[in-house]
């Protein structure tokens, strides 16, 4: 059975018409790594979620294809700053990410949402053995989690998972005391909440002797970070 399904789709910018792919049925394999990427069997529907217009650069999920009015100051955006990027090539996943997070950005989205991109922009480069792009990313993504954590757009029950997360993105671009200092907040947080003890342990585990990949069979965060 074809592992793709074509995605016809409308840009909500320039109103021109692409075909984009969607993957049907992910296998999940058993990999996750300590910053909570979920590795599949084969084909990663990480690299599949985000939809990017050949002609605009209009980058986001299918249901952002879906809105009628995208402002003109938007528009206008996307026309000066992604458009002239656009070629005959495919664009590469972690950068439909990065655009999708620039557009989230001039249209005034949470932080929370503009960091999973950064994130999820990352995990691409690394599955592509990109190096410099996944620093540039998570870097990114620190500064939006680090924002949004200053917001308040963190809801108290979720607070420790976030803040171990961005805990690991400082260790993952070899910032250790800032890492440390995430990792022992994390720590003190989760274990004055009922049910986080299990962040607590993976925080001081990171703290003391970091690994990249988690052993466990459930994964973590999957709530978190499976929609934007
Ligand atoms: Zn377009």
């Amino acid at each position: 059975m074809n592992q793709f399904k074509t995605l016809p789709l409308t840009c909500p910018c320039c109103a021109k018409v692409f075909d984009s792919f969607q993957l049907r049925h992910p296998l999940k394999s058993d990999i996750q790594y300590t910053d909570f990427f979920q590795a599949f069997h084969g084909a990663q529907p990480l690299n599949y979620s985000i939809h990017t217009c050949p002609h605009c650069g209009f980058s986001g999920q299918e249901k952002e294809f879906k809105q009628k009015d995208l402002n003109e100051d938007l528009k206008k955006k996307i026309k000066a700053k992604l458009m002239p990027l656009m070629s005959q090539h495919n664009v590469f996943s972690g950068q439909q990410y990065e655009y999708a997070a620039m557009i989230a950005q001039w249209s005034g989205d949470a932080e929370l949402r503009i960091a999973k991109l950064h994130l999820k922009a990352a995990w691409c480069y690394r599955n592509a053995r990109g190096r410099e792009g996944e620093k540039k990313c998570l870097k990114n993504a620190i500064t939006s989690y680090t924002q949004a954590y200053n917001n308040k757009e963190i809801p108290d029950s979720d607070k420790s998972q976030y803040m171990y997360l961005i805990g690991e993105l400082h260790r993952r671009i070899g910032e250790l005391a800032k890492a440390a200092d995430w990792f022992e907040k994390a720590k003190d947080y989760a274990l004055s909440e009922k049910d986080h003890k299990w962040v607590a342990e993976l925080a001081l585990q990171q703290k003391t002797d970091p690994k990249d990949y988690i052993q466990r069979e459930k994964p973590y965060m999957e709530r978190l970070l499976s929609d934007f």
